[in-house]
């Protein structure tokens, strides 16, 4: 078996607390399971503009490109989002030049967070989706874009544009990705106004004649912002734009209760990166309080696509459940659950996979 290569870039306030939780985890499955696993370290953020100057170093881009896959903790903070070239310039570098297209944020409401939920229990209660945005395309990247002058006065302009083989590829892949699942795509966009969106349309459905076992459906956006809320039950694969998908998906996060609990995978063809979809927390960085379970919960997203191994992702997923019941970070403190710290949640999640296998 040929070993797979990640880098781990850990990033800055929380990120490192929370990235050692899940590269606790992957070792306790790799050494279990048998996984051939080479671990690099690397520096991306704030971290990297302190070193070098640059907060992604040649050198950091380099072995990106040569890993399998990425694990990313989080970038930025006060003493650094105010200079010219931040953190996250670094890090919308790396996605570009990994050219990781799609973005898959499963949104699952465990019956034992229902609790936490931003919806009535009585709705949020099965909750399974997956929202996958496209990453690299759309009215984010666009040209023409930018403010300027005419002689009536100042105006400003961004391009929402997305080509045949774009929408293509990401389709296809909510359909690959909906044969494993309930076989239900929803496929959200602004058909009744945008050119774009009647093409998106348009293309969805030629790639959905391929997949006769797979429905597809067409939603409105401002109707899929309303029934994520209302029914978030009805949902199997949600595809979407950049634009929308990033909306939605944070959206769907209220779903869960915390961005504490909230893995995301982002994917190309060659090249994938794991990350928490939460950012530094920089107020409460150092105290050992940030909840380290979506760098966990990417970890499995990881052992999913890049290992080839999706049930490990499952027992992965079956280990917090169980450690849930009777422990929580304070993010998403209980009524009845001892609360702990990052650190001591991480080691609980690996007793709990010790304890099944
Ligand atoms: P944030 O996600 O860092 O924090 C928002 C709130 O959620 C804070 O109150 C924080 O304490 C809490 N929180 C976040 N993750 C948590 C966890 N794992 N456990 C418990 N609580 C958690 O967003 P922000 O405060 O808007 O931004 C802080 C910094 O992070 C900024 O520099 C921002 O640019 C950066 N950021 C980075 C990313 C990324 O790395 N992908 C994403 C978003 C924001
Ligand atoms: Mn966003």
């Amino acid at each position: 078996m040929t070993s797979k290569r990640v880098l781990v870039l850990s990033g800055d306030g929380i990120g490192p607390e929370v990235t050692a939780q899940g590269v606790k985890v992957l070792r306790a499955l790799a050494g279990e399971a048998g996984l051939a696993l080479e671990l690099d370290e690397g520096l991306l953020g704030g971290v990297a503009i302190d070193a070098t100057g640059d907060p992604l170093p040649p050198e950091t881009l380099e072995k990106a490109l040569a890993a399998d896959a990425v694990l990313f903790g989080a970038n930025g903070g006060p003493k650094w989002d105010t200079l010219a070239v931040t953190p996250g310039h670094g890090f919308r570098r790396l996605r570009a030049e990994l050219k990781l297209y799609a973005n898959l944020r499963p949104v699952v409401v465990y019956d034992e967070l229902l609790d936490a939920s931003a919806v009535r229990p009585e709705l949020a209660r099965g909750t399974d989706f997956l929202v996958i945005r496209e990453l690299i395309g759309g009215i984010y990247y666009g040209e023409p874009r930018g403010i300027r002058e005419e002689a009536g006065g100042r105006y400003a302009v961004n391009t929402m544009l997305y080509r045949e083989e774009e929408i293509e590829r990401i389709v296809r892949l909510a359909f690959e990705t909906a044969r494993a699942r309930r076989r239900r795509v929803t496929s959200v966009d602004k058909a009744n106004v945008l050119e774009v969106s009647r093409f998106w349309r348009e293309i969805a459905g030629t790639v959905a004649a391929a997949y006769p076992d797979v429905t597809l459906e067409h939603l409105y956006v401002d109707n899929a912002a309303l029934q994520l809320i209302r029914a978030p039950g009805r949902f199997d694969v949600i595809v979407t734009g950049n634009l929308f998908g990033d909306i939605l998906s944070d959206e769907a996060a209220a779903l869960m209760g915390s961005l504490g609990m909230m893995p995301s995978a982002s994917l190309g063809e060659r090249h994938a990166l794991y990350e928490p979809v939460h950012g530094s927390a920089p107020d409460i960085e150092g105290q050992d309080v940030a909840n380290p379970l979506a760098s966990i919960l990417s970890v499995g997203l990881m052992l999913h696509h890049t290992f080839g191994r999706p049930e490990l992702d499952a027992r992965l997923r079956e280990a917090v459940r169980r450690v849930l019941t009777r422990h929580r970070t304070a993010d998403i403190r209980g009524v009845e659950q001892e609360v702990v710290g990052c650190e001591r949640m991480g080691d609980l999640v690996v007793e709990a996979l010790a304890r099944a296998a």
